[in-house]
Parts: structure tokens; sequence; C-alpha cells
């Protein structure tokens, strides 16, 4: 069986390692000149930044993505975090445990009431499961300003919405996934030690991955490339997008009604900017929900676990807000004041080293959390962040998204 993957990203990758296992004859195609998508390392003025991730994984060691990297025996190390979060509000930075004093005791009780029913799968239903994240926990625990505040952040940092643009169904799914497998973990070595090991897995299993091919078309059993050269496949793996992916059939393929959803996807959009600070690690291997800000909705700090990841003598902090409008150099503006309050120490002591915008044809996410549409033709599958399984943070959610790929192919 021959299997042809566009795309050498976290998900291209991911499946090919697991096809190329199970004896399938697996090519990759890419069009960049390195492998890795938005998940690999950015060498940049002595750091190691990224094209996309913070270096973290959602779930950390216990997620879907280390339980798949497990099963390649991939050589990687993910590090829970400890503690699992902070937040940072007035000029202070709090355990994430002290934010229950924010609510009364009645609002706690019906907080702890319904963390317990989402750990029981009792999850929003009918009109509940409509609303928007906000409308439906400020119905549940009341209008409580800090909860909105962390809620913001979270969902901000975790997958570039505003608590208004997540459906209630889709965030109590996460926060199920967070009981379930707990906070993030930061990655030894950052992103690229994940996705040069999926490449090394796949390499080894017979499969090949070619770099400077672009997939231009596509049709049944084939795909053309920008070179003029073809590739037969059998099976086709897509992980370029949905939208890209109907584009390479050409859209005249697909009817009315399917093109009518498949344009009304959005996707998620955000900034990140990364900081140098001289000196040790500030905050370790964590993440801070940052409650009192513009823009900036998190940051982590990944050479706290990753010392090679900053130049020698600094500490490097990523931080991360949504995208809140089409007005790039206000958001931007925005972002960095909020990086002076709260690291006043930046002036003197860093640098903001390099802000990278994320929209278009390349945002946090192609198929915002909460949205998903089939690929309606046989033998073609959708891997990446536009096929996220339910609940599914971020490369957890591509991970849910491959296993059930793997599954419907008998892997
Ligand atoms: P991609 O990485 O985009 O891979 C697609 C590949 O296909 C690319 O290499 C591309 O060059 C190639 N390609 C495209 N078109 C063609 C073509 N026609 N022919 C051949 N090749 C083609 N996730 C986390 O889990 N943790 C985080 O901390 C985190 N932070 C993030 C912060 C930011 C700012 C961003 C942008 C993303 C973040 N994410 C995070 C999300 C995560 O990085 C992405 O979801 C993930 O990397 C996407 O992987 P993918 O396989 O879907 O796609």
């Amino acid at each position: 069986m021959r299997v042809v993957t566009i795309g050498a990203g976290l998900g291209g990758l991911l499946t090919s390692a697991f096809l190329a296992k199970a004896g399938y004859e697996v090519i990759v195609l890419e069009k960049s000149s390195f492998i890795g998508g938005r998940f690999t390392n950015l060498r940049y003025k002595g750091f190691q930044l990224s094209t996309g991730a913070l270096h973290m994984v959602p779930h950390g060691e216990d997620g879907p993505l280390a339980h798949l990297l497990k099963l390649l025996n991939a050589n990687v190390k993910i590090v829970n975090s400890n503690p699992k979060g902070k937040f940072f509000i007035d000029g202070n930075l709090y355990h994430y445990r002290e934010g229950w004093k924010y609510l009364s005791f009645k609002e706690k009780a019906k907080a702890m009431k319904l963390l317990a029913e989402i750990k029981a799968n009792r999850l929003p239903k009918g009109e509940d499961a409509q609303m928007n994240a906000w409308e439906w926990l400020s119905d549940k625990i009341g209008e409580n300003e800090f909860a909105y505040l962390f809620i913001k952040s979270f969902l901000g940092w975790a997958v570039s919405l505003a608590p208004e643009e997540v459906p209630a169904i889709e965030f109590a799914k996460e926060i199920k996934a967070t009981l379930k497998w707990g906070g993030p973990g930061l990655i030894k070595g950052g992103c690229k030690a994940v996705t040069d090991e999926l490449a090394r897995i796949v390499r080894e299993n017979g499969g090949e991955i070619i770099t400077r091919k672009k997939v231009v078309e596509a049709e049944e059993g084939k795909v053309f490339t920008a070179d003029g050269e073809e590739y037969p496949y059998d099976i086709l793996i897509s992980n370029i997008g949905i939208k890209e992916t109907v584009e390479l059939f050409g859209r005249e393929n697909f009817d009315k009604e399917y093109l009518k959803k498949l344009d009304s996807l959005k996707p998620a959009e955000g900034i990140k900017i990364n900081i140098a600070l001289k000196g040790k690690p500030r905050i370790g291997n964590t993440v801070v929900f940052t409650l009192d800000t513009k823009r900036i909705n998190g940051y982590n700090e990944p050479s706290a676990l990753s010392p090679e990841l900053a130049e020698e003598g600094y500490t490097l902090i990523m931080a991360h807000q949504a995208l809140r409008s089409r007005n790039i150099k206000k958001e931007q503006r925005l972002g960095v004041e909020d990086l002076y309050y709260l690291f006043p120490e930046l002036d003197k002591n860093g640098e903001i080293l390099l802000i990278q915008t994320y929209l278009d044809g390349n945002p946090v996410n192609r198929v915002a959390s909460g949205q998903h549409l089939d690929f309606p033709m046989e033998n073609v599958y959708i891997v990446g962040d536009a096929n996220k399984g339910e609940g599914g943070i971020e490369v957890e959610g591509i991970a849910l998204g491959v296993m059930k790929v793997l599954q419907e192919l008998g892997v």
C-alpha cells in the first residue's frame, strides 16, 4: 500500500511514523526546506525560538501526544510542569490553587460541583451545549469577575480564542481532558526534539521524506508537485488543512452544501512574543496565566527545562496572546506594553527578541477548537490542526485526530 503524506508537520509525521512502522510504503512531500512545520525550533540571535508552539505540550507526559510517542518508542522527554500553573494579577504571582480565594463560598461550591459533573462525563447538552463557554460557566457558577479573567487567559493561551468564541461543549471537554490527563509539560530540547524524532522513525522504517516538494494538484490516485512530478497513492494523508486539500482537488469536485460548511470554518489567530532576560530562570517549568493584562494571556519559560534554548547567561520567556483585531500594529504594541508590566526589569535586564504574528495562511490553528468537518473523499485523510479530536487542546487534539485516522485505517 502506497501512502503519500502532504506536509511534514506534526500531524503528517506522526501519522507517517505509525504507517511506516505498520509496513506501508510511505513518502512525505514537504514544500519547505525544513520539516516540522509549526512545531520545530527556529534559531535566532543565539536562542532557539520556535516556528509556532511554545515548546510545551498541553497535557504533558500523560496526554495523548505523549501516549503516541511512547507507542512509537520515540526518544523524547516531556517533563510535567510543577506547579501545573500560576496566575499573575495586581503585580503578583500566585499558585493556581490560590484562585479559589477570589470566589465566594457559594460560588466555590457550585464550581466544585460542576467540576465533579464534568469528571463524571455529565457534559452540557441541548441548548446548554450551544452556549458559549462564558455564558454557560456564568450560568452555572455566577458572574464572578476573577473566573471570567481566568477563563479568558486560559482559553487565549490554550486555544487562542476568547471565552465567547468557544462552544460550551468544547470547553467542558477541554476541562475534562485537563482533569483526566493533567496540566502541561515542557519538551526537553523544544518542539524540534519531537518532529526530528518522528522523522527519524519514518526513515528508519523505510519511509522517505522529501523537502522542497510542493504539492499543487491532486486527483483520485495521484498528486502532482510544482516541479512537474507525480506521485501515485493508495492512501493520501493531508497535513496542509482541509480548505487547502479541497483546493488541491478543485472546489468544482465538491457539492455546494459541503463548500458552504467548509467556508464557515474559522481559524484561531494569535501573536507570540519572545523575550530574553539576563540571569537564571524566573518561573521554572510552569505556565503563568496573566489576568490583568491588556492582551497577553500567558507565558512560559522553556529554557527552565532546556537551558540550551537560551543564549548562555539568559533565560527565554515566550508569551502568547489571542488576536483580538486586525489592527496588527496595535495588537503587537499592547502585547509589548503588557510585557513591560509583567517584567519591569525588561528595560535594563532584557530584550524583546522577536514578535511572531500568526494569521491567514499561517494561523495558530487552521480550524479553531470546537469546529469539525469530515473530508468526503475515500482514501483521503486530513490530519493536523484541521482535524483535532473533541476537547483536544492544540497538539493533543492533533494526536486524538491522528488516533482516529489510524483506527479507520485499521492500524
Ligand atoms: P503544520 O505544522 O502547519 O504542518 C504542515 C506542513 O505542511 C508544513 O510543514 C508546510 O510547510 C507543509 N505544506 C503546506 N502546504 C504544502 C503543500 N502544498 N505541499 C507540501 N507541503 C505543504 N501547540 C501546543 O501543543 N503547545 C503550544 O505551546 C502551542 N503554542 C502555539 C503557539 C503559536 C504561536 C502557534 C502558531 C501554535 C501553537 N501551537 C501549540 C499549535 C501547534 O504549533 C500546531 O497546532 C501544530 O504545530 C500544527 O501542526 P500541523 O501538523 O497541523 O501543521
